[in-house]
């Protein structure tokens, strides 16, 4: 049995982030990084956005050459998918049955797209967007597509959506709440985002429930609706959420539900176990104190940096500010803090620019901004966020006036 000091499960952004920090935090132990993908660990985000379009090519997307992993002696261990873990015994094991042995697990493992449940979800032409397989099997069916239905109208569905049309589709937006974003974000960026994609084409069709996918010969032919109605497509992609791939640890005894439960170092129940990204479940001050996941690279790389940290004598516990952003046509959406629990939305500037700052309110304190073609906001709203700043709705309102001399 092969045995590391640090086993890290799952070669994405967080696993891959924490062997990173590790060495330059200067940690001289063995290190294996376990993932069950083919690749070399590479950035997820540009699978709805530039990878998807086809304005960057595999290589531009890997989060560090292969010869770095070399140099830095982080054994990559692709291809492996871990299956059981002993928290005992300290190993994990894989589904061909190898075991491999830990001082230290970090998990990170992400999470597996929500699917379908519906008659007909597994017929071809029905595509999740999440790893780099799945996006090079959907651009393989896209010269024989012209018309796309996207089921989910998350930030995934609209990313996919803005791509599908520059590159020619006509594409079928469907969410079955009464707008898109709804679960992040405000009302009026739900609305804005809504008109841009109808403007660029999209067929946006909200409190729009999916009864089942149609196809003929095995192959996707489009979706029906619950009023009867077939909405026609030769591809439908589906973006409705994660369910984070925690089953191995909940099995072996973690905490946790909806997620591996951890503390503010990352550390989960089981002793000498961590786990980091989207599949740890935290409890966050941004969210007033509630236990959530965040599902960012931001959460991913300061979640790898906390452990990293606290493997090399530096016990920091985990409370960076959330941020996150969304391309969707010339648009570039950045957000901090998280607008979840606001009692008051204040727009700055005007929508009809294309150029914006939604600041969220609780109890009079700002707890996030959603910035539109508004990068000053965004640089400038981020303390604003750490420090809980209470400012009145009518001077954040005026977008003549930085934020910067806002705060107080
Ligand atoms: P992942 O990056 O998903 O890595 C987990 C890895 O573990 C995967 O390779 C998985 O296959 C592997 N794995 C799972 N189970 C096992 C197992 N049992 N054994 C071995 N390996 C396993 N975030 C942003 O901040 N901005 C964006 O614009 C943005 N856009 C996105 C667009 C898309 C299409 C997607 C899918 C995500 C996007 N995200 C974005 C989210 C961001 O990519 C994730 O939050 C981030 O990748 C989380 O990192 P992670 O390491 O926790 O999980």
């Amino acid at each position: 049995m092969r045995t590391f000091d640090i086993v890290i499960v799952g070669a994405g952004h967080a696993g891959a982030q924490a062997a990173i920090a590790l060495r330059q935090r200067k940690f001289e132990g063995t290190i294996a990084l376990i993932g069950d993908e083919p690749d070399l660990p590479y950035e997820r985000p540009p699978l709805s956005k530039e990878y998807l379009s086809q304005d960057k090519p595999f290589e531009r997307i890997l989060l560090r050459p292969a010869t770095f992993w070399a140099e830095k002696q982080v054994e990559i261990i692709s291809s492996t998918r871990i299956v059981t873990v002993d928290a005992a015994a300290h190993r994990v094991t894989s589904a061909t049955g190898e075991m491999i042995g830990y001082g230290t697990l970090i998990w990170a493992t992400g999470g597996s797209p929500r699917r379908l449940t519906c008659a007909g979800h597994d017929l071809a032409g029905v595509h999740a967007v999440r790893t780099r397989a799945d996006v090079d099997r959907l651009m393989g069916e896209l010269p024989a597509t012209t018309r796309v239905v996207v089921i989910g109208g998350g930030y995934i569905g609209l990313e996919a959506a803005a791509v599908l049309t520059k590159l020619g589709k006509q594409v079928t937006l469907l969410e079955a709440l009464p707008r898109v974003l709804a679960r992040v974000a405000g009302e009026p960026l739900s609305r804005f985002y809504e008109a841009e994609h109808r403007a660029h084409g999209v067929d946006v069709r909200l409190e729009t429930q999916v009864e089942c996918i149609v196809g003929e010969g095995g192959r996707v032919t489009g979706v029906r609706l619950a009023d009867g109605e077939v909405v026609p497509g030769e591809m439908v992609i589906v973006g409705i959420g994660i369910i984070p791939a925690v089953e191995p640890l909940l099995a072996a005894g973690a905490t946790g539900g909806n997620g591996v439960a951890v503390d503010a170092l990352c550390h989960t129940s089981l002793p000498d176990v961590f786990a980091i990204g989207d599949c740890a479940l935290h409890e966050s001050a941004f969210a007033a104190g509630a236990s959530i996941r965040l599902e960012s690279v931001q959460n991913a790389n300061d979640q790898a940096a906390t452990v990293a940290k606290a493997l090399t004598g530096v016990e920091e516990p985990y409370a960076a500010v959330p941020w996150f952003w969304s391309n969707q046509y010339d648009l570039k959406l950045q957000t901090v803090g998280l607008s979840t629990g606001h009692d008051r939305a204040v727009l700055r500037g005007d929508l009809a620019t294309r150029s914006f700052s939604l600041v969220y309110l609780k109890d009079g304190r700002v707890i996030a901004l959603d910035c539109v073609n508004a990068t000053k906001d965004y640089v400038q709203g981020r303390a604003l966020v750490a420090g809980g700043a209470t400012i009145a709705p009518e001077r954040l309102a005026d977008a003549a006036v930085p934020l910067k001399e806002m705060a107080a």
